[in-house]
């Protein structure tokens, strides 16, 4: 690792450590399909896809060519100012994918963060409210907005940088810890009981006053956790019952990664506006805000107006995305790897007792390791030994959630079955290299 090694001594000296939440020592330099090489030529599987935006692969032809052929002809002209047919066809085709028929209409930005800022501005705005209820345990992002609603970042730290007290923080159902001691696999009508009591007292204490609903419908960073089947429904029912903007969060779940193109589409709900970015630009930065017209319109001119808006190029890049997730029929893929990828650790969870908890829907999947199972204590050190053991076999996956024990495994949704089948093997190995 000695051209890693001169890059990381490099970037200490000059970009600050708040950019950063590093696992390994290591830069990348290369990457195609379900591949990535460091800067040193090591080859390494891809089960963490960037943060979960490669989910058509790296360097995916189709959206090279997309990108090649839009660099060359413009790279972009501010739609500030003038018209451009690129944003026009990426919203066409963003409005065609998503849940509800009403009117609808998308506004573009960079990036999960921006996304969920504009978001929440347009829900106040259309409301004339300022609440936002959100969930504890949440990741949104690092503008202003989004950190406001950002519960994975200390109360103290995120009070002193950006304080905002419109914001209310509930707790996410969890089915399989939560602070109830509900056992949500068991009774999924009591945890949402629970979970909705919560988010009724917040609605009758700020009465009139609550602008949006704000959920990710499987918490990412948080842990990949998927709430109880009622749950979103429920939710569904008391923000049309009180006017409450139900914005969905799909930064990380969305583009066919749950195995649908929304993951709301397993619980057949119809937001009002749902958040996009990560995989949207297929590498590419863009994010889009997505759902009512009304909404969307309520914003006066410039509120959603940034010089960069609609970049052609990552327009480009995002249209050719959602033609592969498409024509490549990956949500049906994601599906399929998915099952295997936890039914392989549902097999494995005989032989390695640290493997608390298993949770998947299509690739979006994380394997909970605890210490004690019936205790269900966390092991971050043993999740970390597990991700480094795969790292220095050749297999990229990080650890996530609250207490850092979760690992993450996020694949690209077209990986190729002998890739994935290597990966299995590393992971296998992975799994003895750190018990034993
Ligand atoms: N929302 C969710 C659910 C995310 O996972 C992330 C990124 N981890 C964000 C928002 C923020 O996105 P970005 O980092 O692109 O600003």
């Amino acid at each position: 690792i000695a051209r890693s090694g001169e890059i990381i001594e490099r970037e200490e000296r000059v970009l600050p450590k708040a950019v950063a939440i590093k696992y390994f020592p290591m830069a990348i330099e290369r990457g195609r399909g379900s591949l990535v090489w460091d800067a040193d030529g090591n080859r390494y599987i891809d089960f963490l896809t960037s943060a979960a935006v490669y989910n058509v692969g790296h360097g995916h032809p189709a959206v090279v060519e997309a990108v090649r052929e839009q660099v060359g002809k413009l790279q972009n002209y501010t739609i500030v100012y003038f018209y451009n047919d690129r944003p026009v066809r990426l919203a066409e085709r963003l409005i065609e994918t998503t849940p509800g028929t009403f009117a609808k209409k998308a506004a573009f930005a960079f990036s999960g963060s921006d996304g969920v800022d504009g978001a929440i501005r347009a829900a106040r705005s259309f409301t004339g409210r300022r609440q936002v209820l959100c969930f504890k345990n949440a990741y949104h992002g690092m503008t202003t907005i989004s950190l406001s609603v950002t519960a994975i970042v200390g109360r103290e730290i995120r009070e002193r940088v950006c304080p905002d007290r419109n914001v209310v923080f509930l707790e996410y159902p969890d089915p399989y810890r939560n602070s109830w001691g509900i056992d949500g696999y068991g009774d999924p009508e009591a945890l949402t009981e629970a979970a909705m009591k919560e988010v009724e007292e917040a609605l009758a204490r700020h009465r009139g006053d609550v602008a949006a609903l704000l959920i990710e419908p499987a918490q990412g960073d948080g842990g990949m956790i998927f709430p109880p089947r009622p749950f979103m429904r429920r939710l569904r029912e008391v923000t049309e019952r009180e006017g409450v903007v139900f914005i969905d969060e799909e930064v990380q779940t969305g583009m066919g990664r749950s195995g649908r193109w929304w993951a709301i589409e397993h619980d057949d709900v119809v937001p009002d506006l749902i958040v996009s970015a990560k995989a949207l630009g297929g590498g590419l930065p863009i994010s889009a805000i997505v759902g009512r017209a009304d909404i969307l319109d309520d914003l006066p001119s410039p509120l959603l107006a940034y010089t960069h808006t609609g970049h052609a190029v990552s327009c480009a890049a995002a249209e050719a995305t959602l033609s592969v997730i498409r024509d490549e029929k990956l949500t049906e893929k994601a599906e399929e790897k998915g099952r295997r990828l936890a039914d392989w650790f549902r097999r494995r969870a005989e032989r390695f007792p640290f493997i608390g908890d298993i949770r998947q829907r299509g690739l979006l999947m994380g394997v909970e390791i605890v210490s004690d199972r019936e205790k269900k204590s966390p092991d971050k050190a043993m999740a970390l030994k597990i991700s480094w053991a795969a790292w220095e076999r050749g297999l990229l996956l990080i650890t996530f959630g609250r207490d850092g024990n979760v690992l993450r495994l996020a694949p690209p949704l077209n990986i190729s079955e002998e890739l994935f089948l290597e990966a299995l093997d590393r992971l296998e190995g992975a799994l003895d290299d750190a018990s034993s």
